[in-house]
């Protein structure tokens, strides 16, 4: 964890946040600033700071990650109706926070909106 990174307080409650699912691996909740009616930020439970940077031994994260993302959209109910994620990596895609997060926008139908 690192002691100045917003998502990593988030993780450890030092910052409040809306959870929407937790395991070993992984941590969720609502984005702050919503930009569909279901906006959640999955996050893995150790600081890396962009998928750029992700070594061998993140593996069991991302896994987790994508496993994560498909119980909660079976939870929240729009598994079938369907979800679309964003990850943004490095200073081109405008990343604010370092702290590698899937962007899970959901319950509106995109078409080209996005991408
Ligand atoms: P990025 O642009 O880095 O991909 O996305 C960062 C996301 O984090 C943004 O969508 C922003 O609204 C969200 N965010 C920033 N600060 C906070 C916070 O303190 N709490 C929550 N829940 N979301 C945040
Ligand atoms: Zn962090």
């Amino acid at each position: 964890m690192d002691d100045n990174c917003l998502f990593c307080k988030i993780i450890k409650g030092e910052i409040p946040s809306t959870k929407v699912y937790e395991d070993e691996l992984v941590y969720a909740f609502n984005d702050i600033n919503p930009a569909a009616p279901i906006h959640i930020l999955v996050i893995p439970k150790k600081h890396i700071d962009c998928l750029a940077n992700i070594s061998d031994e993140d593996e069991k994260y991302i896994w987790a990650i994508h496993k994560a993302i498909n119980k909660i959209a079976t939870m929240q109910g729009f598994i079938e109706k369907g979800y679309r994620l964003i990850v943004n990596c490095g200073k081109d895609s405008g990343q604010e926070v370092m702290h590698l997060h899937y962007h899970i926008l959901a319950g509106e139908k995109f078409g080209d909106k996005i991408v």
